[in-house]
């Protein structure tokens, strides 16, 4: 445990514990059923605790991992869903990732193994949203099936459990969960009208809407 807390890591702290408790204010997270990772460094990721309401957070919580999981801040343990943002890390050019269990979300991974395309907002997560294959929480194998599901993307669902989203900002990677939570909810809204099936987009349709972000100046 010899990293220091810097200000910059003080700071990015806040936004992470900030980030944490917007979830559950917003209704995408029910006590401690979600968690929230950050890049502070280039060997610096900081995690919400396992087990730790996010209100009782505080300044001297920090909790920070090296990007093999191995804790060099804090005391506190670590997310138990840690494999899973590590694998994220490694694979994608992420600086933050939110993991929820919002309940539309988590509905419509119980339904399908890709989330239809109701809304061009899919765009902003780099396409058609993928359902990652249920595996116990915590193991390996989850992180290994969010990883196929994320493939260009920066967002999946997880089946029977949630949400995962990633940005190259807190602020992105949460806006990205918030998205995905509306477009479950607007899917199972349209898809729940007895007699009536909703019109769905074509890929190219989205992709579309996907360059259009991009020269918006907006990462899709
Ligand atoms: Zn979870």
């Amino acid at each position: 445990m010899t990293t220091r807390v810097t200000d910059a890591v003080a700071a990015a702290w806040r936004d992470l514990v900030d980030t944490a408790r917007r979830s559950v204010t917003d209704g995408l997270v029910v006590g401690t059923s979600g968690n929230v990772s950050v890049r502070a460094g280039e060997d610096l990721i900081l995690v919400t605790p396992s087990g730790v309401p996010y209100e009782r957070l505080a300044p001297d919580d920090v909790t920070g991992v090296d990007r093999t999981g191995r804790q060099v801040l804090g005391h506190l343990v670590p997310t138990s869903e840690l494999p899973t943002h590590l694998a994220v890390y490694e694979d994608t050019d992420a600086q933050a990732v939110v993991h929820t269990h919002a309940v539309h979300a988590t509905a419509v991974s119980t339904l399908v193994d890709r989330l239809p395309l109701v809304h061009y907002m899919a765009a902003a997560l780099g396409g058609q949203v993928r359902t990652a294959a249920y595996a116990t929480y915590g193991t390996r194998e989850l992180a290994d099936n969010v990883r196929r599901a994320l493939r260009d993307r920066t967002g999946c669902l997880l089946q029977n459990h949630g949400t995962l989203t990633y940005g190259a900002t807190l602020a992105q990677a949460y806006d990205r969960t918030a998205q995905l939570e509306w477009m479950c909810q607007v899917w199972l809204a349209a898809s729940g009208v007895p007699g009536l099936t909703p019109s769905l987009l074509t890929e190219a349709q989205v992709d579309t809407v996907a360059d259009r972000l991009r020269n918006y100046g907006q990462p899709g």
